[in-house]
Formats: structure tokens, C-alpha cells, sequence
């Protein structure tokens, strides 16, 4: 079974600044992985970059065995075209930090939009699958609200359902609960920790040591476009072995 997510030598420059400077990493199918570091990392163009939003400009980065950005042709690699980098992109589900919601459209047709006007799936189908997935999240009563009308966690609740209803292979989290109210963070934790149990696989940008504890496989620190080190969480959040690393925990923990 090919990695879900394997990343060598990757390495993205903006101008002058280079942002990553060579991330090894590798992702299996249904592991669970939380990226930690400081703001300015890096973290968040990582995830760019698996998701065809950023190049990469040395190193190879691979999602489920193909090579971000590029189509092979005997051994000569082509870079994908706009309609091909949309077409991958489908597969791969994204949240970010501020719940990008419709806002003219329901909960439920922020759900149905995607599937049926990208994949053609039938109306019926579509409302059909967005119900359960609403339910999912715990917003079974929500079908018929506007962005506007739902709480902070409950609108990216449902960003976190939109994705899903696209049947993504992989799921990236960018600091999904950084933007929400203290007392709105456990119910988005919840759905993510329930979502790990069902056995996606999941890239998670995030500052919740104590999700981070519970449900990753694995922790990477990030600081300074590098992967300072990463392992099982017992290891990295409660036994690091690098400075860096302990100094960014005894700032968060
Ligand atoms: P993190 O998510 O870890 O906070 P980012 O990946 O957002 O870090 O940013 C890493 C560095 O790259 C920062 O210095 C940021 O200012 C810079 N950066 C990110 N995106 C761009 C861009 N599109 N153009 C120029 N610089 C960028
Ligand atoms: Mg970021």
C-alpha cells in the first residue's frame, strides 16, 4: 500500500524566503498526523503544497503513490494542467482556520453544492448523504440554517461536513479550532477525534496538545522550515529531545 502522504526533500521559497527547506515526511492510509511549531514554520504552506494550492520547488511530494503536480509519461514527468490540478484537488478534503461557509445557501446546500455540480451526483442523492453527514457532526437540526445563524464551531462543523461529502481520501486541518470561542472547541474535537476513529486519514495543523496527545499516530514539530523531529506522541509531547521542541511545549502546554 503505497503512503498516503510522503514528502522528501521538499523544499518552497517565496522570493527570497525559504519557507521549507526540506520536509521528509511520510503519512500512512488511516494514520493520523498533528503538526505542531511555531507561527512562521512553514506549517501551513506544507499543507498547501499536498494540496496543489502551492508548488513545491525542490524535493518530490507524493499523495497516494502519484507525484504532486505532475503526470508521468514514460520516464518523462509533464506538470498537470489547471483542469487536472482541479480534478486532484476533489480528492483531497481541506479546513481551514475561518469556516469558509456559503453564505447565501443552507447548511445543507453549503453540502449538496459540490456533489452535484462537480461530481453529478443526483439531487436526491446528494441531500440524501448531506442529512447523514450533517447528523454525523451533530447538526441534524441545523439542515435548513444559514451560516449566519449557526455558532462558530457549529459553521465549521459544517465546513468539516462539506468537505466530507466530497469523499475525500484525505483530510487536512489547518488550525480548525484556533479561530474558535474557548467553549466551541470540544464539539469541532469531537467530530475530528470520531472522523480518526472511522479511519481517515488526516494531516492536522493544530495547538490542542491534548488532541494532538490522543489521537495522533504521529507529531511532527515544525520550526523553521524543518521537521525538528516527530514520532508517537508519548515521545514528542512528553519526552522531546530536541531544545527547540521543549522550548515551543513549555510555551503551549
Ligand atoms: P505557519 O502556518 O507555520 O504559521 P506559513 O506556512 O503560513 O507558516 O508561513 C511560513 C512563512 O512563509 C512565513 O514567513 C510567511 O510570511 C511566508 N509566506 C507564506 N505564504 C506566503 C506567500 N504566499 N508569499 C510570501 N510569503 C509567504
Ligand atoms: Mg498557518
Amino acid at each position: 500500500m503505497n503512503p498516503m502522504v510522503k514528502a522528501e526533500g521538499v523544499c518552497k521559497r517565496f522570493g527570497r524566503l525559504e519557507v521549507l527547506k526540506g520536509i521528509d515526511l511520510e503519512v500512512q492510509p488511516g494514520e493520523v498526523m498533528c503538526v505542531i511549531g511555531p507561527s512562521g514554520s512553514g506549517k501551513s504552506t506544507f499543507l498547501r503544497c499536498i494540496n496543489h494550492l502551492e508548488k513545491v520547488d525542490a524535493g518530490r511530494l507524493y499523495v497516494d503513490g502519484e507525484l504532486v503536480g505532475y503526470r508521468q509519461k514514460g520516464d518523462k514527468l509533464h506538470e498537470l494542467r489547471e483542469n487536472e490540478v482541479t480534478h486532484k484537488r476533489r480528492e483531497i478534503g481541506m479546513v481551514f482556520q475561518r469556516f469558509n461557509l456559503f453564505p447565501h445557501k443552507t447548511a445543507l446546500e453549503n453540502l449538496t453544492e459540490a456533489p452535484t455540480q462537480v461530481l453529478g451526483e443526483s439531487k436526491a442523492s446528494a441531500r440524501e448523504r448531506a442529512t447523514a453527514l450533517l447528523a454525523e457532526v451533530g447538526l441534524a437540526d441545523k439542515a435548513g440554517s444559514y451560516p449566519r445563524q449557526l455558532s462558530g464551531g457549529q459553521q465549521q462543523r459544517v465546513a468539516i461536513a462539506r468537505a466530507l461529502a466530497m469523499r475525500p481520501k484525505l483530510m487536512l486541518f489547518d488550525e480548525p479550532t484556533s479561530a474558535l470561542d474557548p467553549e466551541l472547541v470540544g464539539d469541532v474535537l469531537e467530530v475530528m477525534r470520531q472522523l480518526a476513529k472511522d479511519g481517515m486519514t488526516m494531516v492536522v495543523v493544530t495547538h490542542e496538545m491534548e488532541f494532538a496527545r490522543e489521537v495522533a499516530d504521529t507529531v511532527v514539530f515544525m520550526d523553521g522550515g524543518v521537521v525538528v523531529e516527530a514520532g508517537p506522541p508519548e515521545r514528542v509531547i512528553r519526552d522531546p529531545q530536541h531544545e527547540r521542541t521543549k522550548a515551543f511545549l513549555s510555551r503551549v502546554l
